[in-house]
């Protein structure tokens, strides 16, 4: 089998205080030394980063490798140390990349509703209300045609419907108050759940799993562009509103996409592919963990939390990727997962698997891995290392970007 893992060296949790001491103490806060390690990695990756988005695209609003990512990484920043300079950064990036939206896609990571996202809770930090409300207001006019059924929408997360809805979601938490009303977030996932219906009939699956989507005409698993991503939000609290759609239809996609594991516990990336490689948040493992932890928490089956646990296993064991140390397909990630788990669990195994892929990223750029297209992207580059970071000095309010909610 082809390799795209580098092989985990380190000593996995055995339990004792004196494996986790140099991280973290038993209330699971960082010890002063490490968080430093952190903090000093993060002012020096955003040095390098800086420089580096010199030579980027300018004309890249989107959150996944262009200006919009940039924002979100230095608004987080501001959110974690708040410090003002942050959000000031967050600002001209916030301007690049409303200057050059893609009037195409409606995403919060590939098209226009992340920049007009970040853009309103930026102004609203800053109290800028009128210009927050004005992108707030364009930021909805894209409703209309991403609930229309017919609208060639699709339902994913790169691309689709998910991806818009997320956008919504994300104002509201950043706003700390329900500034767009729920029914918004719930008529995007009833459009989603009559798509994955109609799909399910069409190839003929509704026996096996009553929703099914796709995207380029592929049934993809992962939670970027698949099922997994689609379920996730759907699970939410409140987002579906009928229980009887929740059990009826979508618990049982969820089984249906649960009997897709490998005997490794990892996940293929397109049904159909027999083909256990890749483990990245994108496909694989790694993003459908979210699905997994969600379900569990929804519907109170163990066997979902045991196959979110055999998601970190393979993280664990697969997840320090050739590919480097980005969010997408990348270390850091992959050990987002890890802090999915340690959320859930608290158990300090998890931190523990998190705090060694960081202590992995502090070593950027030193183990031969590939560099990405767009090296200082958030999604693809230096940007989304650093997000993940400084998220881990506050493990347990830690959310993989863009996504998790
Ligand atoms: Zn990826």
């Amino acid at each position: 089998m082809e390799q795209r893992a580098i092989k985990n060296a380190y000593k996995d949790y055995d339990g004792t205080p004196s494996c986790t001491q140099a991280y973290f103490d038993p209330q699971g806060r960082l010890t002063p030394n490490f968080a430093g390690r952190l903090s000093g990695k993060v002012a020096e990756l955003l040095e390098q980063m800086e420089h580096g988005l010199k030579s980027a695209d300018s004309g890249d609003c989107s959150g996944y490798t262009g200006w919009a990512g940039i924002a979100l990484l230095y608004l987080h920043l501001y959110n974690v140390y708040r410090d003002s300079s942050y959000l000031q950064r967050a600002l001209e990036f916030v301007n690049r990349s409303l200057s050059c939206l893609t009037r195409r896609w409606v995403t919060f990571l590939c098209g226009d509703a992340g920049p007009l996202a970040v853009a309103a809770v930026v102004f609203h930090k800053l109290q800028r209300d009128k210009e927050a409300d004005d992108c707030l207001g364009r930021l909805l006019r894209l409703h209309q045609s991403v609930v229309k059924q017919d609208s060639r929408v699709p339902d994913e997360v790169l691309y689709g419907r998910m991806g818009y809805l997320y956008s919504l979601v994300f104002v509201n938490e950043q706003f700390g108050q329900e500034k767009i009303p729920m029914q918004y977030i719930q008529q995007i996932c009833d459009s989603v759940i009559v798509s994955g219906e109609s799909l399910s009939m069409k190839s003929r699956y509704q026996e096996k799993s009553p929703l099914m989507y796709e995207w380029f005409q592929e049934q993809y698993v992962g939670a970027a562009h698949g099922l997994a991503g689609i379920y996730y939000f759907l699970m939410q609290p409140g987002f579906v509103v009928s229980q009887d759609k929740l059990v009826g239809l979508v618990k049982p996609s969820v089984d249906f996409l649960c009997q897709l594991k490998f005997p490794s516990g990892n996940y293929p990336p397109c049904i159909g592919d027999t083909r256990d490689l890749l483990v990245h948040w994108c496909h694989g493992a790694p993003g459908v963990i979210y699905m997994l932890i969600q379900a569990y928490k929804m519907f109170g089956v163990d066997q979902y939390l045991s196959d979110a646990v055999q998601c970190g296993e393979v993280i664990w064991q697969r997840g320090l990727l050739k590919k480097g140390y980005g969010l997408c397909h990348g270390a850091g990630g992959n050990a987002y997962g890890f802090l999915a788990l340690y959320k859930l669990t608290q158990d300090a195994k998890y931190l523990y698997r998190a705090c060694k892929f960081a202590e992995w990223c502090l070593d950027y750029g030193k183990h031969g891995c590939r560099t990405p297209d767009t090296p200082f992207s958030l999604f693809e580059g230096m940007a989304g290392t650093i997000y993940f970071l400084a998220d881990l000095l506050q493990p347990m309010k830690s959310k993989f970007p863009a996504f998790e909610l």
